[in-house]
C-alpha cells in the first residue's frame, strides 16, 4: 500500500515536531508551535483521526493530571531507503520518525550500471515491506544514497567518479515510475550528514567526512543540509600538495582522493606486498599494528587535516565528525585533529570538537528518512 502523506502546513508542523521527539503532549506542541492550545488541539484530533498519531499513557501523577503521550501511531506509515556503496547496499525500512524497523544489507555492484542496481534495490524494498510491514500499514516515500553528486534540481547523478554508466542517469524518474511517492536521491556523504545532525543536538554547523572506498563529506549549516547546486561538501578532488605527481581518476593530478581515500591506500598496500579488499580491512592491519599499514593511514590524516584546514578557518564549524569504513582506525583520527589544531586560528578551534561520527553504520539511512519525512510534509 502507498500513500502520501494527508497533512496540512499545520498539521505537518505538529506532525514533524512529534517525529523528531521534540514534542510529547499538546502542551509541548502549543509551547513550540506558538499555537493556542486550543487549534493545537483541534489539529491533534485531525491527525488522530487520519491515523497519523495516537495519544496514549493517561492518568494521574503526583496529584495532578498527567498529560496523554502523543505519539507517531504505529500504522502512520513507513520510509524504505537504501545506501548504495560500490559493492554492496545497505537498505532499511523505517518508520516516519526515522527510527529503522529492519535493516540489512545485500552484496550489490554499482558498476553493473542503474538499472540493474536500482531494480535488486526495489525487488528488496519489496520483500523487506512484504515480511516485517503489516498490509494496513503504508509506504510514504523512498530513498536513496549514492557514492556520487546528484544535482539536486534533477535528481540526476552528475559525473560520478566511481559509478561507471550512472552518469545523467534519471535515478528519481527511475523510481517514480515504480512507486508514486516522494522519492529522494541524494550523495550518501550528505545522507550520513543528515543523520549525524540529531547526535548533535546543540550543534548548529558540523561538517560531516565520510573516509571510505572514497572521500566525502556532508555540511550543515544552521542545522539543515547544505547543497549548494550539488556539489557541496564534495572535497575528493581538492588539490594536495606532494613531492611526487599521482593522476586522480577524474583526470587531474594531485587530488585528496588519489592519496587519501580507501581506495587509493588499498593501490598503496597493495604496492607494498599487502592486499586487502574493503577499506575496513586497513582497519584490521592498524589494529594489528602493521607498520606500513599505520604510516599510511596516519599521511592520509593529515592530508586530509590539511584540507580541512582551510574548512574550518572558512566555515568554522562546531563539529566535525568522522565517519566511514576508515574512522575506525584510530591514527586517522589522531592526525586530522593534529593537522586542523596545528594549522587553524585559535578562534576557529576553540570550540571545534573532532570526534568519531555517533550515529554508527545506520547514520546515512536515518539521515534518508529525516530528509525524507521533509519531502513528505512538504507534500
Ligand atoms: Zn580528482
Amino acid at each position: 500500500m502507498e500513500q502520501r502523506l494527508p497533512v496540512n502546513g499545520a498539521q505537518g508542523d505538529l506532525l514533524r515536531l512529534v517525529a523528531t521527539g521534540g514534542a510529547e503532549s499538546r502542551a509541548d506542541l502549543a509551547r513550540l508551535s506558538g499555537l493556542a492550545a486550543s487549534s493545537v488541539s483541534l489539529r491533534v484530533e485531525e491527525l488522530i483521526a487520519a491515523g497519523l498519531l495516537s495519544e496514549e499513557g493517561s492518568g494521574t501523577s503526583r496529584g495532578g493530571r498527567r498529560p496523554r503521550r502523543l505519539r507517531l501511531s504505529p500504522t502512520a506509515g513507513v520510509l524504505a531507503v537504501a545506501d548504495l556503496g560500490a559493492n554492496h547496499v545497505r537498505l532499511g525500512v523505517l518508520d516516519l520518525s526515522g527510527a529503522p524497523l529492519v535493516v540489512e544489507e545485500r552484496p550489490c555492484a554499482i558498476a553493473k550500471g542503474p538499472e540493474a542496481t536500482l531494480d535488486l534495490v526495489t525487488a528488496a524494498f519489496d520483500s523487506l515491506l512484504a515480511a516485517h510491514v503489516p498490509g494496513d500499514v503504508p509506504l510514504r516515500g523512498v530513498g536513496t544514497g549514492v557514492p556520487g553528486p546528484v544535482d539536486p534540481a534533477t535528481l540526476r547523478v552528475v559525473t560520478p567518479s566511481r559509478m561507471p554508466g550512472w552518469n545523467n542517469f534519471p535515478v528519481a524518474e527511475h523510481l517514480a515510475n515504480r512507486y508514486d511517492l516522494p522519492i529522494l536521491v541524494e550523495n550518501d556523504a550528505n545522507l550520513m550528514a543528515a543523520g549525524e545532525a540529531r547526535w548533535w543536538p546543540g550543534s548548529r554547523n558540523l561538517m560531516v567526512l565520510k573516509a571510505g572506498t572514497g572521500i566525502g563529506c556532508g555540511v550543515i549549516t544552521d542545522g539543515r543540509l547544505h547543497r549548494g547546486r550539488g556539489a557541496a561538501g564534495d572535497i575528493s578532488h581538492v588539490r594536495v600538495l606532494s613531492d611526487s605527481s599521482v593522476l586522480c581518476a577524474c583526470g587531474h593530478p594531485d587530488c585528496l582522493e588519489a592519496y587519501a581515500s580507501g581506495a587509493a591506500l588499498m593501490s598503496a598496500l597493495a604496492e607494498a606486498g599487502i592486499v586487502v579488499e574493503r577499506p575496513a580491512d586497513i582497519v584490521g592491519l592498524v589494529d594489528d599494528a602493521v607498520p606500513s599499514a599505520t604510516s599510511l593511514v596516519r599521511g592520509a590524516g593529515r592530508r586530509i587535516g590539511e584540507v580541512l584546514t582551510v574548512l574550518v578557518n572558512f566555515f568554522n564549524p562546531d563539529v566535525i565528525a568522522v565517519g566511514g569504513s576508515l574512522s575506525a582506525a584510530e591514527p586517522l583520527i589522531t592526525a586530522i585533529r593534529a593537522a586542523v589544531y596545528e594549522r587553524c586560528l585559535p578562534l576557529a578551534t576553540r570550540d571545534l570538537e573532532i570526534a568519531p561520527a555517533r550515529a554508527g553504520r545506520d547514520g546515512a539511512l536515518v539521515g534518508a528518512g529525516a530528509l525524507l519525512l521533509e519531502s513528505a510534509l512538504a507534500g
